[in-house]
């Protein structure tokens, strides 16, 4: 299986950087160089600049249904393509083929949805206080927009902002995940062979930090999504802020599960498990904190790490696989030690707990209960596949612990109660809850957080609204 050398995407052509520099891609279910990507640097981030402005011009011009049908395309290239690009994402970030195929085929549908969505970015008209006056409401494309998105969903966490983007008329700057270029790459060109014309999509690559600190503040981008941790979310919306630019924040998560004592533990054991453990914990809506109610709490435990034992965790590429390595060796480090840290402070261990053999990043299922509130890892947020089970007697202990950290991105509730339901629905502090199941991340449905999570929503008529400015024209007869 060979992977793809990944160039940049400026003005129209699939470039090297203009000093040709490049970083290596590692596998991490080996460790070993398969392939680079190239590095941008500050002259063609300004060519990229030039075209985006080019690129704006162009193709807000073009009609919402026109652009639909290009996006469209791009879709069924994706679904066309989904196996090479399924094996390149396993290459590279370690996820189940199977995940991987999942992910390419539900950007295809993302993809469709904004497009059709687009169609309906509609302005208004209010009823005039003079006769012969007409009061319009028009929404319009915002302009250039620079997007950061990161590894764990190379694919995922990219399509929603270009999708919602170009379906509302915008250009782009994407600059994409280093560790996972090839998949991202694979679906700019996907969007570029469907009909996006070159000055309108640019992907690049290089020091996130040199590239955003240029991007951010540049007169020619108007608006700025970043998907990531919280820490450098903070950082680039304040340098947004000093610009006075428009922002979409998708930060980090500590997501609580509760389950209650009414609870089908069974159903909570299987649906939180499965969702847990998903691409390794790297997801920003992982269960992490379950706090279980006191009556039930032997059952989900048992329950839990007998589904935590029974994952099989290997190469991606291996159909056996049901769960891959982590991106890198500093995630991989991050759980050792969250994990020595808990421990010495008095969690116990239910299962796992270490990495699995010297090569690559692969990390047990771990399961850690009654874990003090004062571990770091009950306050930051892992990333990985560390489970907390936490036991509780008192519903308002639960209510307190599950907003207790500054997170507000996920949440998740067990009940059987439809009253206990309501109350969960008004009193817990998150951008996203899901009831009795999963439920999240359909392109039709808010995607985003409160508090230290972000702000904006990368789904639903939100997810547009976020790409578009208002313009009030209030006009009389001649
Ligand atoms: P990291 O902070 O180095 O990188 C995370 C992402 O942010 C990467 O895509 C990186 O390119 C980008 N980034 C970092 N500094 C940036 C800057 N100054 N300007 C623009 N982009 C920048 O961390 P990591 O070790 O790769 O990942 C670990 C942490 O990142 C996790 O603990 C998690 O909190 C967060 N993360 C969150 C998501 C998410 O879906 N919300 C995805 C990936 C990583």
């Amino acid at each position: 299986m060979t992977y793809p050398d990944v160039t940049l995407h400026i003005a129209g052509a699939w470039t090297p950087g203009s000093d040709a520099r490049t970083i290596p891609v590692l596998n991490p279910a080996t460790g070993d160089a398969i392939g680079h990507v190239a590095v941008v640097t500050r002259d063609d981030l300004d060519r990229a600049l030039d075209a985006a402005r080019r690129g704006f011009s162009e193709w807000r011009k073009v009609s919402a249904f026109d652009r639909a049908k290009v996006m469209r395309r791009a879709a069924d290239h994706l679904r066309a393509r989904v196996e090479d690009i399924a094996r390149t994402m396993t290459l590279e970030q370690g996820k189940p083929l199977a995940e991987a195929r999942v992910e390419t085929l539900a950007a295809a549908d993302v993809i469709d949805w904004f497009a059709e969505e687009g169609k309906r970015a509609y302005g208004r008209v209010i009823p005039a206080r003079l006769p012969g006056v007409t009061q319009m409401v028009l929404r319009e494309p915002v302009g250039p927009v620079a997007a950061f998105t990161p590894w764990n969903f190379p694919i995922n966490q990219a399509v929603r902002k270009l999708s919602a983007a170009l379906c509302t008329g915008c250009s782009v700057i994407l600059k994409g995940p280093e560790d996972t270029p090839a998949s991202c790459a694979a679906l700019v060109r996907a969007f570029l062979d469907a009909g996006v014309p070159g000055d309108v999509l640019s992907l690049v690559f290089g020091d996130p930090a040199e590239i955003s600190s240029y991007l951010i503040p540049h007169p020619v981008i108007a608006k700025i999504s970043f998907t990531g941790s919280t820490v450098v979310g903070k950082e680039l919306a304040a340098l947004a802020g000093r610009h006075m630019k428009r922002v979409t924040m998708e930060l980090g998560g500590h997501a609580p599960a509760l389950v209650f004592a009414d609870a089908d533990v069974e159903k909570a054991v299987s649906v939180l498990g499965a969702n847990k453990f998903r691409n390794a914990g790297q997801v920003c809506v992982a269960p992490t904190r379950f706090l279980v109610h006191d009556s039930v709490y032997d059952r989900f435990v048992d329950g839990f790490v007998a589904h935590a034992q029974g994952i099989q965790v290997g190469d991606g590429l291996d159909p056996a696989t049901t769960m891959g390595p982590l991106i890198h060796a500093r995630r991989r480090e991050a759980m050792e030690s969250l994990v020595a840290d808990a421990l010495a402070q008095g969690a116990e261990l239910r299962t796992g707990g270490k990495r699995i053999g010297n090569r690559g990043n692969f990390f047990e299922p771990t399961v850690l209960t009654q874990t003090p509130l004062s571990a770091r890892i009950m306050n930051e947020e892992p990333f990985g596949p560390v489970a907390l089970v936490q036991r509780f007697s008192d519903d308002e202990a639960a209510f307190a612990e599950a907003n207790r950290l500054p997170y507000g991105l996920a949440a998740y509730a067990y009940t059987r109660s439809a009253s206990r339901a309501t109350e969960i629905a008004a009193r817990v502090e998150s951008g996203m809850l899901g009831i009795n199941h999963h439920g999240l991340a359909f392109p039709e449905t808010p995607f985003g957080g409160v508090k230290d999570s972000g702000y904006g929503s990368e789904g639903g008529s939100e997810a547009i609204e976020a790409y578009l400015t208002t313009k009030f024209v209030s006009q009389a007869s001649a």
